[in-house]
């Protein structure tokens, strides 16, 4: 394999191929840890020597805002790479590759809305909560109009946030309307059912 030597955060890295100056540029905004950097070598069958980094870059197209990942994408439409010993999610990779650990109960979320994009700039950390918020926020969720088996409507969630604001209870709004005491609340402190 013929590598490239790239000045890349004031270090010589090998890389194997000669990627967009775009995204070189775009990557110097990240430290990425040096065990990243480090060449390791490929597996049998396979010749020369690569880097974690380069093995991930090497899997990114990038446009105009997001990295769309072109190797393999699992069914939800995340793309899928192996790294650190494991199969992982690409935009998990990125995260890891070029902002840090992710915290074991959060989650690496996209602001961009494509699942497919591995762009650091376009992740944040989030709980499965925040990545529900975002879904509804979205209109991407399974919950409200979509959902064929929907109890709420616009028409509701306004009855439901006017009989909250004249004092009715969130546990009697639930039995109400049929939902729980949870959903009462996220709907009255507009967490769900933003844009109504
Ligand atoms: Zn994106």
């Amino acid at each position: 394999m013929k590598t490239i030597k790239c000045k890349f955060q004031n270090r010589i890295v090998q890389l194997c191929k000669p990627y967009p100056v775009e995204l070189i540029d775009q990557l110097t905004n990240y430290q990425v840890p040096s065990i990243y950097l480090r060449p390791f070598k490929l597996g049998a069958g396979r010749h020369g020597y690569v880097c974690p980094l380069d093995s991930f870059l090497s899997n990114i197209r990038i446009t105009k805002t997001c990295w769309l990942w072109t190797a393999c994408c699992e069914f939800r439409g995340y793309g899928r790479i192996y790294f650190d010993s494991k199969p992982q999610k690409a935009h998990r990779v990125s995260w890891q590759l070029f902002k840090g650990k992710i915290p074991v109960h959060l989650h690496v979320l996209h602001t961009c809305d494509v699942r497919s994009c591995v762009n650091p700039a376009h992740l944040f950390l989030g709980t499965i909560q925040d990545n529900s918020d975002d879904m509804v926020a979205k209109d991407r969720s399974c919950f409200g109009l979509k959902n064929y088996n929907h109890k709420l409507d616009n028409k509701k969630i306004v009855r439901i946030r006017y009989l909250y604001s004249k004092g009715v209870s969130q546990s009697q709004l639930g039995r109400d309307f049929g939902i729980t005491p949870s959903s009462v609340c996220r709907i009255v402190n507009r967490k769900i059912w933003k844009r109504v």
